[in-house]
């Protein structure tokens, strides 16, 4: 698999578990359905499609990325391997909004890495990190001599102008 590539931002703190290229179905515009990858982080499931919509497939040779889905785990339900009568198993996800499917390899090693990962977030009774302590800061604002914008006394130059304050 050619130009695959690891486009998704991390958030402080968080880190990537598993990303496999996949297939969503049912989820969102039917522009959007169709390839991309699956990423697995310690606290958000995300999917990007490597195809823009509104855009002809041709011309974009897989090179723009569209963030299709993106969940974090305590809004993944549950997920479960879905085996079709006919075709492959799919690895299936249900939202608090929507009910994606993935075609993607293993979808039983995913099932059980969501599951690890949800399980291994902090529990919600153990509370979101509270900022108790708001550090406020007394900026001084120099008005630039040359351009008249003001400007931070601490970053020593005018914003706009790059003169020194
Ligand atoms: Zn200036």
């Amino acid at each position: 698999m050619t130009g695959l590539r690891d486009t998704m931002l991390l958030h402080p703190g968080e880190s990537k578990l598993r990303s496999s290229y996949a297939v969503i179905e049912g989820y969102g515009p039917s522009a959007y359905q169709g390839p991309g990858v699956l990423y697995l982080t310690t606290h958000r499931l995300l999917f990007e499609s490597t195809v823009s919509a509104g855009l002809v497939q041709g011309l974009v040779r897989g090179r723009e990325t569209v963030t299709v889905l993106e969940a974090p785990l305590p809004h993944v339900r549950n997920v479960s391997v879905r085996r079709g009568r006919l075709g492959r198993a799919r690895l299936q996800v249900e939202l608090t909004a929507g009910r994606p499917a993935f075609d993607v390899l293993d979808p039983e090693a995913w099932t059980a890495a969501i599951a690890l990962a949800k399980r291994s977030m902090p529990s919600p009774s153990a509370g979101p990190p509270v900022f108790t302590h708001t550090i406020e800061r007394q900026v001084v604002k120099i008005r630039c001599r040359y351009c008249g914008s003001l400007g931070n006394e601490v970053d020593g130059r005018c914003p706009t102008c790059g003169a020194a304050l």
